[in-house]
């Protein structure tokens, strides 16, 4: 689900129209302009005796196609966040899920979500968790891993970094096959 916003996406900073686009074309050409390779599973690496330019060239600094104003990341850092029909069809998808699996054995799985805003995805996956008692809280987190101690008993809070515990778990899923 996209509540937070999407780090693959732009938006019009102002924003003076609710519309959201995808940057991997650009934010791609922004890497290699730095000096950076992408591997074809995308990792980044720096060719032998290449310097790093830390700078892209400015016409690859994305503008607004409407208002020409910057753009900036689809993400909700403030009241500018764009909600878009993307957005709205995975809120509703997200909404309808929880409807269909009330009550269930549900697992509420957290991947690195921060206190920037945390009534968004962490206070209702809290408050979901406590006012059903078959369903399972996980938080993967860097440094903040923990639960409020009502849930506790159904909870699973792994500290680390979430990228490395996640392939420590296909790793482990694949050895049970
Ligand atoms: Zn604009």
């Amino acid at each position: 689900m996209n509540q937070q916003g999407d780090y693959g996406l732009w938006q019009c900073s102002k924003p003076c129209h609710y519309k959201t686009y995808d940057n991997e074309e650009t934010v791609r050409k922004m890497v290699l302009a730095q000096g950076f390779a992408i591997a074809e599973d995308g990792t980044l690496t720096v060719p032998e005796g290449a310097a790093l330019k830390m700078t892209v060239p400015s016409e690859l600094v994305p503008h607004c196609p409407v208002c020409s104003e910057p753009m900036s990341m689809n993400l909700r850092a403030d009241d500018t966040f764009v909600e878009d029909e993307g957005w709205h069809m995975a809120s509703a998808a997200y909404a309808d899920f929880l409807r269909r699996h009330e009550g269930l054995h549900v697992l509420f799985l957290e991947i690195g979500v921060g206190m920037n805003t945390p009534v968004i995805i962490k206070y209702p996956f809290w408050q979901m968790t406590a006012g059903n008692p078959r369903a399972v809280y996980a938080c993967l987190n860097y440094d903040d891993a923990y639960c409020p101690a009502q849930i506790a008993e159904r909870s699973i809070c792994i500290g680390g970094d979430s990228g490395e515990v996640i392939r420590r778990l296909l790793q482990d899923i694949k050895k049970l096959e």
